[in-house]
């Protein structure tokens, strides 16, 4: 069953990443012309304006920067508290935010390698497959 996840922002290139997270892929957009890797979505390039990219698969390895366990219900309940969130940076250098799977704030140590996965979330525009990380076994 879908976990049930705040809204996602959509459009352009917004979809185009979900796009790719539904077929089990993480992929980063690419600037074109100088190939700075940008996470998140941009519509223009931060390094040099450029407007065209490419969407980079990311291996999906990384390890854990930093983490939080919130225990405020800032979403009315959809999300029940308390939770995790991570902060990986990826094997290719971006600084991505995720959710653990399998395993709670107690168990992370810095640096410690983390591997992604995806997990069924429904959000009010549908069903999506939502990038996660569990632990590099
Ligand atoms: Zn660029």
């Amino acid at each position: 069953m879908a976990e049930k996840r705040p809204d996602r922002t959509l459009g352009r290139h917004h979809d185009t990443f979900w796009e790719f997270c539904g077929q089990g892929e993480l992929r980063l957009q690419k600037c074109e012309s100088c190939d700075h890797l940008h996470w998140p979505v941009v519509q223009k390039c931060e390094n040099c304006g450029e407007r065209d990219f490419a969407w980079d698969r990311m291996s999906g390895r990384g390890k854990v920067m930093s983490w939080t366990s919130f225990e405020r219900d800032y979403y009315r309940g959809l999300l029940p508290v308390p939770y995790d969130t991570i902060l990986v940076e990826l094997e290719e250098g971006p600084l991505f935010m995720s959710n653990p799977q399998g395993f709670g704030w107690q168990e992370l140590s810095p640096d410690m390698p983390v591997k992604l996965t995806f997990v069924a979330a429904e959000d009010t525009a549908g069903e999506f497959s939502l990038p996660v990380f569990e632990r590099e076994t």
